[in-house]
């Protein structure tokens, strides 16, 4: 498979299986309240200690890497574990909760006339069941027939740099992924089973036709566009920026940096698209999608989730997610031969990062064993590469209260243990 930028960033984790195969004893440092926020529910037998993770024997990790799925996403806000708690007190038609929270959504976002939204499973179920919904229509035997394509478009195009894992999802559909670098080539690729165009949103900086240009030449084929923007927000504005660009169709993904439910996200986009995207999705039976389901405590939890995202002070979060990484570095650099320096990656976790790096003459760890050093330490503490920097990059906005300091404490520690 071929890596890009975007996913070397991860390169340090590996699979991250080795975080499940580091067998720590559990910590009780950040023990959460039970999940029903807002309820005074006791809880016996499992779950009891307010850690069900330490009572299964799965040490709990400090998050540095950012909105990483494989460490579970990011954490609700508590009101949205309320309401999700509330979501579930209820009976209620999935098909017609979908459609109002799709239009409490367009008006959240202030979409464009003619758009709404669908919440998803994650912005890989969006990317497929919009997907589907253009292949499909509203035909039923068609939305039964999937993935074998007869009577229907069979090709995607895709620039070639724009290629990534999540592409899984497009060809899930039996489509074939048609790749091209320039426009001329786009021209030639046009043809009539082109059933749509695809954006990787992160890829933008690396593709030869840029995010704009891209659904303009779209507009010119009158060919369907969608923009995987999964891990872009923030900036908040990415939210609405691609459909009054006109994109067709955008995916974001809830469970990250929006802190919606883990298993939601959302599909943007014209009305009947995102109308067919919910026919070839569960709770339909007999579609490609029924196995993305979702449930009406992540569809309201969709909903609050963007609420509550909205009305944050986006300046005043970014402010202080720096001034935890400048109080870390005031630590690590008295360390003699540590340097840090400052970065905010452009696209996908664009929030303030730290790269510290040292004088191999002086410390003689590697910035991989550091990471693994990290990753065995009580407690266990999440760090990689990344950005085709050298040395280790961070950010704080996953840390909780308290794991700035933890994370300086055993960092410092680290590196002083291999001065030479
Ligand atoms: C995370 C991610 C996805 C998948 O999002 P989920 O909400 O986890 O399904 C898709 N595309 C990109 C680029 C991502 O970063």
């Amino acid at each position: 498979m071929r890596l890009n930028s975007k996913w070397n960033r991860r390169s340090f984790l590996g699979s991250v299986g080795a975080i499940a195969g580091s067998l720590l004893a559990p910590r009780k440092l950040f023990s959460r309240p039970s999940a029903a926020a807002g309820t005074s529910t006791q809880v016996s037998g499992f779950g009891q200690t307010g850690n069900p993770y330490e009572e299964l024997g799965v040490p709990t990790v400090i998050n540095c890497e950012g909105t990483m799925t494989v460490l579970g996403g990011s954490l609700p806000h508590p009101e949205l574990e309320a309401v999700m708690t509330m979501a579930g007190r209820h009976f209620v038609n999935i098909p017609d909760l979908e459609v109002a929270a799709g239009k409490r959504i367009a008006e959240m976002l202030k979409l464009p006339d003619g758009y709404t939204a669908l919440v998803t499973s994650g912005a890989a179920a969006a990317i497929q069941s919009g997907l589907a919904g253009i292949l499909t229509g509203g035909k039923e035997a068609l939305i039964r027939q999937l993935p074998d394509l007869t009577g229907m478009k069979s090709e995607v195009i895709i620039q070639k740099s724009h290629r990534n894992p999540f592409d899984h999802q497009l060809r899930s559909t039996g489509i074939k992924l048609i790749e091209v670098e320039t426009p001329d080539q786009l021209r030639a690729a046009v043809n009539e089973r082109s059933a749509m165009m695809h954006f990787s949103n992160f890829a933008n900086a690396a593709g030869q036709i840029k995010v704009d240009e891209w659904v303009k030449l779209a507009k010119q084929y009158n060919i369907p566009c969608m923009n995987d923007a999964a891990a872009d927000t923030p900036p908040v504005s990415h939210l609405w920026d691609y459909t009054n660009m006109g994109y067709d169709l955008v995916t974001f993904s809830g469970g990250k940096a929006i802190r919606g439910p883990q298993c939601a996200g959302l599909l943007i986009g014209r009305k009947d698209t995102v109308a067919n995207a919910l026919l070839n999705n569960s709770p339909h039976e007999d579609t490609l999608g029924r196995s993305q389901k979702v449930g009406k405590e992540e569809i309201l939890g969709m909903v609050k989730a963007l609420e509550l995202f909205l009305a944050e002070d986006h300046e005043a979060l970014a402010k202080e997610w720096q001034a935890r990484l400048e109080g870390i570095s005031r630590e690590i650099t008295k360390v003699p031969g540590v340097t840090t320096s400052f970065f905010v990656p452009d696209i996908a976790n664009h929030v303030p990062h730290m790269s510290i790096t040292w004088d191999a003459s002086r410390i003689s760890v590697t910035p991989q064993q550091a990471s693994k050093l990290l990753r065995n330490s009580k407690p266990s503490i999440v760090i990689g590469g990344g950005e085709g920097r050298p040395g280790l990059a961070m950010c704080s906005f996953m840390l909780q209260s308290g794991e700035d300091k933890i994370v300086a404490e055993q960092l410092s520690r680290v590196l002083r243990e291999h001065a030479v």
